[in-house]
């Protein structure tokens, strides 16, 4: 029986709601397939706070770096916000992130044909279907540049830099280039490189890269008009490769466009071989917390993307993916993604979660 090993960071919030219900499904996952999925709970966040003082423990990261895989649900929440930014639960995730080598953000935004109503697109562009990954760099541009204040013409200035070295983009356009291969084949890189130097030297590694991926259609968009297009023509996306901050914009504007946040997952990854960082795309929406009431869908898909892309098993994502869909399919909705004149009473956290182990036959 293959083992892996998973450590599973519940947070804040509705976190430990979410990923109980992941959790479950990979159980069922495991069952049908004889894996053993073994999960570590470690601290990180509000809890981690509460319980050692630190948003991010030494144990937690040297768990998670001996594992095959981290699966986080959310940290944050009020009773931390009014402490200071060194200590609050957010800081854990950069301290993820950094301490992981999570350089490559990958957010898929699927419109679910039985979603198609939450889509606040022209009906006719809906239609036509939304599929796209976003690989966002993590680690570098804009957020980890120089910066700092300074007197200048206008008096007091803040300033930031946006900087991106060869070796830095090479890899993270590999993760795009790989990743189109194993899907529609067709990678658009988003820059300003009418403007921006480093966009410029962005754009130059991206051709080069391009040369090992002849199979693989590249074109490059300005970000104004990616975010555009985005509206207009969302079905021509496949996997879209960009800056830390382009893709911090356009992964939010992707992923309205395909109904709620509480659909969405994701995946940090860094070198290969070492373990990547799945989560959903919300955050521990303290509002809902302990009411069954959140969505757990974007967390069960988020283990579907670790079942892939970190632990190599396609066959069992498709499996989690597939059994998503006829979820959605039976009309089975949690509230955040009931429209109107939707006839079944909304599920809790719960009972979606376990209509998707049903689906799985497990
Ligand atoms: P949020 O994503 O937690 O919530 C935004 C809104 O979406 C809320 O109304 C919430 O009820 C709803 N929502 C979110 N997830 C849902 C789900 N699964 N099902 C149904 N509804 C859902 O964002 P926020 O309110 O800005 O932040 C709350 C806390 O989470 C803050 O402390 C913030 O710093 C933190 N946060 C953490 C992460 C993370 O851990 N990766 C990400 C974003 C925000």
């Amino acid at each position: 029986m293959a083992e892996y090993r998973i450590a599973l960071i519940p947070g804040d919030g509705i976190g430990p709601e979410v990923t109980g219900e992941a959790c479950a499904v990979l159980d069922a996952v495991g069952r049908r397939h004889g894996h053993a999925f073994r999960t570590l709970p470690v601290l990180a966040g509000g809890a981690a706070i509460d319980a050692t003082g630190a948003p991010l423990p030494d144990e937690t990261l040297e768990t998670c770096r001996e594992c095959d895989a981290v699966l986080l649900g959310a940290v944050g929440g009020w009773k931390w916000d009014t402490l200071p930014g060194h200590l609050r639960p957010e800081r854990a995730l950069l301290g993820l992130r950094s301490g992981l080598g999570l350089y490559a953000n990958l957010r898929p935004a699927t419109l679910h044909p039985a979603l198609a109503a939450a889509c606040p697109l022209r009906a006719d562009i809906a239609a036509q279907g939304i599929d796209v990954v976003f690989v966002r760099e993590l680690t570098g541009g804009m957020y980890f540049g120089d910066r700092g204040r300074r007197e200048g013409k206008f008096g007091l200035e803040g300033f930031d830099t946006e900087a991106y070295g060869v070796g830095e983009v090479e890899r993270i356009a590999r993760v795009g280039f790989e990743l189109a291969r194993g899907r529609r084949k067709k990678l658009t890189s988003v820059d300003k490189a009418n403007v921006l130097e480093s966009s410029r030297v962005w754009r130059e590694v991206v051709v080069r890269v391009a040369a090992e991926y002849p199979d693989v259609a590249l074109d490059h968009m300005y970000v104004d008009n990616a975010s555009m297009q985005l509206i207009r023509r969302p079905s021509d996306f496949d996997v879209v490769v960009t800056t830390n901050m382009f893709g911090d914009i356009l992964s939010d504007e992707a992923g309205q466009i395909t109904g709620s946040i509480g659909m969405l997952p994701s995946a940090s990854l860094g070198d290969p071989g070492k373990p990547g960082m799945y989560e959903p795309v919300h955050g521990s929406a303290p509002d809902i917390a302990g009411k069954d009431l959140a969505n757990p869908l974007a967390t069960i898909l988020s283990v579907a993307m670790m079942l892939r892309l970190s632990l190599k098993l396609p066959k069992e994502a498709d499996e989690v993916e597939r059994a998503v869909t006829a979820v959605l399919a039976s009309g089975a909705r949690t509230a955040d993604i009931r429209q109107p004149g939707d006839g079944n009473a909304p599920l809790g956290t719960k009972a979606m979660g376990r209509r998707v182990v049903e689906a799985l036959g497990a």
